[in-house]
């Protein structure tokens, strides 16, 4: 709409033009004119440029997701922007008071990340989504995080490896589409009897919650463990190897 008020105005300052010599003022606001109209053109440029760009990265990454190998780790977040991201041992807000990973990423196996994509999807339906706080963990983590706190209630030990250094568990909570956290009851890493699924001391409302959680990753084949509500498997049928790969934080 602006672009034709500004054709307009300048049409009928072209037209004065020609009855008499434009003044000073008259041409200051042809030049004001034609900027605007520079600047209305610019924007719809850009504008155009951006809505391919995203098309071109939702190409992309349908593309990537029908090609990807169930068994290949990839970076959730070259798949889907529906995720966030609190991944907490990249931080030393965590039971270990200490950053064990370099900078915070999901990377997980193929397979896993599909049904990920495709939970979160239902769970954006039903207004959440999920937030990760953990994913692949490296072995040499594990290690670090052993050797730190060498407690099996709280670290896999890392002779077997843990599911997390397969690249097949996630450790994750919701959040509503606002942003705002969705209440579970117990933080991340409380290792008490409130974090087990079995507690029920908790408000309807927060049991729900957990309940929507579990029923959400259960439906998309993740299994849970007794003692964490935020801890899901991809079936044991899927055994991967131990991993050790590093990301990269650039
Ligand atoms: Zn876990």
């Amino acid at each position: 709409m602006n672009k034709w008020i500004v054709l307009i105005v300048l049409g009928c300052l072209i037209s004065c033009k020609e009855e008499k010599k434009t003044s000073v003022k008259e041409q200051n606001m042809i030049t004001e004119a034609i900027e605007k109209i520079i600047l209305v053109g610019q924007k719809i440029a850009k504008k155009t440029t951006r809505e391919a760009e995203v098309i071109q990265v939702r190409e992309n990454r349908r593309n990537r997701l029908l090609h990807l190998d169930d068994e290949a780790f990839v970076a959730i977040r070259e798949l889907s922007d529906g995720f966030v991201y609190d991944i907490k041992y990249a931080t030393p807000d965590n039971f270990l008071k200490k950053a064990v990973y370099s900078c915070g990423e999901c990377y997980i196996r193929g397979v896993v990340a599909k049904a990920l994509i495709a939970a979160n999807m239902d769970f954006n339906k039903q207004g959440y989504r999920i937030k990760f706080y953990d994913c692949y963990r490296p072995l040499s983590v594990q290690k670090k995080m052993w050797k730190i706190f060498p407690n099996p209630g709280y670290v896999a030990n890392p002779k077997g490896g843990s599911v997390h250094n397969r690249g097949a568990a996630v450790d994750i909570s919701l959040e509503y589409m606002s942003g705002k956290p969705v209440d579970m009851g117990s933080p991340y890493d409380h290792f008490g009897k409130e974090s087990r699924h079995s507690y029920t001391g908790f408000s309807d409302r927060i049991l729900k919650n957990r309940k929507i959680l579990r029923q959400g990753m259960e439906k998309h084949g993740f299994e849970t463990i007794r003692s964490e509500w935020w801890h899901y498997n991809y079936p044991p049928k899927h055994r991967f190897k131990v991993a050790d790969f590093q990301w990269s934080c650039n």
